[in-house]
């Protein structure tokens, strides 16, 4: 079990003002901050980081969404911090996510959920490196 996960705040929370409020939940839910930068991601980037979901319909819209403006991302640290951290962000869709979760308080819909988290350790390590560097997480 790994003890790092990776996040986004996304466009429409960066947009709605809410970056601020987002990461003192995320620090008062017991995360420590590892690596952070505000970037504004390219189609090209964006495709990229969700090549995942290439074949889903949706895989255009999120493209177009994530490189709509800019994004906070962040590699944060906590005792099984991928597993809590989802449960911390809620379900993908708001309409389903729990009260109290970052989801239900922030977002708007299933695409413009404000928040991302990684799914497995694995992914973690390669979304963190995606964004930063070994001499950025601290
Ligand atoms: P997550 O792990 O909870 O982020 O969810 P997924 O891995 O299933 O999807 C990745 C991201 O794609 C989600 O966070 C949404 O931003 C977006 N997404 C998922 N489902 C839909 C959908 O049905 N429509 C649109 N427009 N976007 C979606």
């Amino acid at each position: 079990m790994s003890n790092r996960t990776f996040t986004m705040i996304k466009p429409d929370a960066t947009e709605k003002g809410h970056t601020g409020a987002i990461l003192a939940k995320i620090n008062e839910a017991g995360f420590r901050i590892a690596a952070m930068k505000m970037i504004h991601l390219s189609k090209e980037k964006a495709g990229e980081f969700y090549a995942i979901h290439k074949e889903r319909p949706f895989y255009g819209e999120l493209v177009d969404f994530m490189s709509r403006g800019p994004i906070t991302a962040a590699i944060l640290e906590k005792d099984n911090a991928v597993e809590d951290f989802r449960k911390f962000i809620g379900a993908t869709n708001p309409a389903q996510a729990e009260e109290g979760t970052i989801r239900k308080m922030f977002a708007a819909s299933i695409g413009e959920n404000a928040i991302h988290g990684s799914d497995s350790d694995a992914n973690a390590i390669i979304e963190g490196d995606f964004f930063f560097s070994k001499l950025e997480q601290y």
